[in-house]
C-alpha cells in the first residue's frame, strides 16, 4: 500500500544549544520519506528543488523506495532555504529565515503512475498546494492526513481552513491549535478544531508526547523519555512519516490502530532528535 508525500525539500541551518550547522538537507518531505520507507515502500514524492540539490541525496532516496517523478528540479533557482534557533528547552524555537526560493513557484503535479497511492500525506506547504494535490487525485485516497505550522496560519489561514474541510487528519503542536482554536485548553481547541473538518486531530507536545483527538475519544502517548535531545528539527514530520508508514503497512485506519501509529510516530522522532538533520533516521533498520 502506497503512500504520496507532498513537502519541502530543503536546506536547514540549524543552532541549539548542543551545535551549530550551517548548510544540511532538510525539509518536510525529506524527514517524512526517510521515516516512512522504514515501514512502506514506494513513498511517492511530490516536491520541488533547485539546482544546488544534491545529486547524491537524490540517489540516497531512490535507494530506499522512494519515487521522484513527481520532484520538479529547477535549473536557475536555489532549493527552499530555512534556518532556526532552539532556546534551551530545545521545546521552542525561533524562525530566522525562510527564504521561500523555488517554493515561491511551487505548482505541484500528481503523476500518473502516483494515482493508485491510498494514502496522501500533505507536508508542510501553502495550503492552496496542499488543496490543489487533492483535487488532482481521481480517486480520493482512503486517508489524507495534513501537516501545517504557524507559518501558514500568519498568512494564509483562509487557504488553509478551506482544505481543512477536505482531509481526514490534522497534524499540528499545542501552540499551533491554540492559535488556531483560539483557545488555551487543548481539550476545547480541539473540540473546535474538530468542527472545521478534520475527523481526527492529533496534537504533538514534542518531548511530552502527543494527543489524538476523534469524537468523544481521547488518547494520550507519552514521548520516549531521552537522555539527550540534540536536534529537534524535522521530529514532527518524522512522527508524520511514521504514523502513515505503519497505516499504510498495515492498510487499518480504525481508531484503535491509529493509536498504535502515534507509538510508531513517536518512537522514530525520538531517533530523528539525536542526531543533526535525518541523519540519524539514514542509520537506524527495522
Ligand atoms: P519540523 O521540525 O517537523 O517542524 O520541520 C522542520 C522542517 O520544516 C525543516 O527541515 C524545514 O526545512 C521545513 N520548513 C520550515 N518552514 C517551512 C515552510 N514554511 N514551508 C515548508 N517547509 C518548511
Amino acid at each position: 500500500m502506497s503512500v504520496i508525500s507532498l513537502g519541502s525539500m530543503a536546506f536547514d541551518a540549524i543552532e541549539t544549544p548542543f551545535g551549530k550547522i550551517d548548510r544540511i538537507v532538510g525539509g518536510s518531505a525529506i524527514y517524512v520519506a526517510y521515516a516512512a520507507t522504514h515501514l512502506v515502500q514506494p513513498v511517492y514524492q511530490i516536491s520541488i528543488v533547485g539546482n544546488d540539490f544534491p545529486a547524491e541525496e537524490m540517489e540516497e532516496l531512490k535507494k530506499r523506495g522512494v519515487k521522484l517523478e513527481g520532484v520538479e528540479i529547477v535549473a536557475d533557482k536555489k532549493s527552499f532555504f530555512w534556518s532556526g534557533k532552539y532556546h534551551l528547552d530545545m521545546n521552542t524555537r525561533d524562525t530566522l529565515i525562510t527564504d521561500l526560493n523555488v517554493l515561491a513557484d511551487f505548482n505541484p503535479i500528481v503523476p500518473e503512475s502516483y494515482q493508485d497511492a491510498e494514502f496522501l500525506m500533505l507536508g508542510n506547504v501553502l495550503p492552496v498546494l496542499q488543496m490543489s494535490v487533492i483535487n488532482q487525485m481521481k480517486k480520493r485516497p482512503k486517508l489524507i492526513v495534513l501537516d501545517t505550522m504557524n507559518f501558514w496560519m500568519e498568512t494564509a489561514m483562509e487557504d488553509l481552513k478551506k482544505v481543512l474541510t477536505m482531509i481526514d487528519v490534522l497534524l499540528i503542536n499545542d501552540s499551533e491549535a491554540r492559535f488556531l482554536s483560539e483557545e488555551f485548553s487543548l481539550v476545547k481547541a480541539a473540540k473546535k478544531i474538530l468542527g472545521m473538518g478534520p475527523k481526527y486531530l492529533i496534537i504533538k507536545k514534542g518531548e511530552h508526547g502527543a494527543l489524538l483527538f476523534h469524537e468523544n475519544h481521547v488518547f494520550f502517548a507519552p514521548a520516549l523519555p531521552l537522555e539527550e535531545v540534540f536536534d529537534p528539527t524535522g521530529a514532527g514530520d518524522t512522527f508524520a512519516g511514521g504514523f502513515i508508514g505503519h497505516l499504510a503497512r498495515t492498510k487499518d485506519i480504525s481508531f484503535k490502530n491509529m493509536k498504535t501509529a502515534i507509538i510508531v510516530g513517536s518512537a522514530m522522532a525520538s531517533f530523528c532528535v539525536e542526531k543533526f538533520g535525518p541523519q540519524r533516521l539514514k542509520e537506524i533498520t527495522k
